[in-house]
């Protein structure tokens, strides 16, 4: 029965959409139609031509349009966010081309004001308020986690010294004969040790709970988590400077974990939220980069496509779904299918000179909803 719950649980995949508003010194709007049937449709125009056969229309979730503001953005985001206190895993992420507001979305503007807060710290702010109100009987554990992942590499911009780590657990590493050997004495000498000491155990762990070696940071309130975001934008600012606006072809992920212990029965119960800043979705012309630069867009191609076959195969149900393509996925499975919750920002720019860019992103967009 459980098994089956899960299976109808499987695809539980929603796409909303934002486009940000008009900036100054952008000069020709595109034609987009939106508020058709209860903020769901997206109607584009290609400027190139003229009435309903230049136009393509896309359906949503939800479409939020460039005058909305982070407070209605986040109502509608509230009840993921609100299901990881019952020990659901919640996947929260934002896509689009550098420039799309993705970073205003999940994090805010520089120096924002509480109304002004992204996805981020409103959670954050959320899940508090909730423990908060169920004190007396829930005594809930909050921890945080910051990674980065660049060029297939993750780092944690919560380490104290902030250098680049490895992640051994997620490297695919080529099993020579002789570490085969080594593993299979290794396992023997366990097992044996094992069966005479204290007979077989069995590990249990919820389900990816952490990120492997980044380190957890527990928070008690939201001025703690604006404190540690605080840091872990700036070490990834510090590496934007060095290698020029890294920070758009990088991943961010804030890692949120809530433990919750109820006092009476003392069950426990997980839950964790993955709140994502994907590197932009641009794509760059390859007969204009080389070296570095090709191997970055390579990376992010690669990442991005394999997200989309992740979520492409959770939405179809289908039985095997391609985790370890990536390390984005791989970090991110725990909160992807099963009774995982995911959600998808589609972040759109407002103006003409996008449209092939945004044709693309929709194009990505439709294919997993
Ligand atoms: P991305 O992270 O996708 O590269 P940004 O979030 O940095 O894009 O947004 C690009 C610019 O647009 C920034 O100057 C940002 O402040 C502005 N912007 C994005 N979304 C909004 C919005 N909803 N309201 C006002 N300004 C926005
Ligand atoms: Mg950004």
């Amino acid at each position: 029965k459980l098994f089956n719950e899960l299976q109808d649980l499987k695809g539980n995949i929603r796409v909303y959409c934002r486009i940000r508003p008009f900036l100054p010194g952008e000069t020709e709007k595109l034609s987009v139609v939106e508020n058709i049937s209860e903020n769901r449709k997206l109607v584009i125009a290609n400027p190139s031509k003229r009435g309903r056969e230049g136009q393509r229309s896309f359906q949503f979730n939800k479409v939020f349009g460039p005058d909305s503001t982070q407070g209605e953005v986040f109502s509608d985001i509230q009840p993921f966010v609100q299901s990881v206190v019952d020990g659901y895993n919640v996947c929260i992420f934002a896509y689009g081309q550098t420039g799309s507001g993705k970073t205003y979305t999940m994090t805010g503007p520089n120096g924002a004001t509480e109304e002004e807060w992204g996805i981020n710290y409103q959670a954050l702010n959320l899940l508090f308020r909730v423990s908060q109100s169920r004190r007396e009987h829930i005594l809930y554990e909050v921890g945080v986690q910051m990674v980065e992942i660049y060029n297939e590499q993750v780092r944690d911009l919560l380490s104290t010294d902030g250098s680049p780590r490895k992640y051994p657990y997620f490297e695919q590493d080529r099993l020579t004969k002789w570490k085969l050997v080594n593993l299979i004495m290794l396992i023997v000498i366990f097992v044996f040790l094992n069966l005479h000491t204290v007979g077989i155990k069995t590990i249990s762990q919820p389900n990816g709970l952490a990120v492997p070696d980044a380190s957890m940071h527990p928070v008690i309130s939201t001025s703690d988590v604006l404190d540690l975001m605080d840091t872990g934008f700036k070490n990834r600012a510090v590496s934007a400077t060095a290698l020029n606006s890294r920070s758009s072809r990088s991943h961010s992920i804030v890692t949120v974990h809530v433990r919750g212990k109820d006092l009476k029965t003392g069950t426990v119960l997980y839950g964790n939220l993955h709140l994502v800043d994907l590197a932009g979705s641009e794509r760059v012309d390859r007969s204009e980069v080389t070296g570095d630069r090709l191997k970055e867009a390579q990376h992010i191609n690669k990442s991005l496509s394999s997200l989309g076959d992740v979520i492409f195969a959770l939405a179809q149900k289908s039985p095997h779904v391609p985790y370890r393509n990536s390390k984005l996925t791989q970090v991110l499975q725990s909160s992807l299918g099963g009774k995982a919750k995911t959600l998808m920002l589609v972040q759109l720019n407002p103006d003409s000179t996008s449209y092939s860019e945004t044709m693309s992103t929709l194009k990505f967009a439709e294919r997993v909803s």
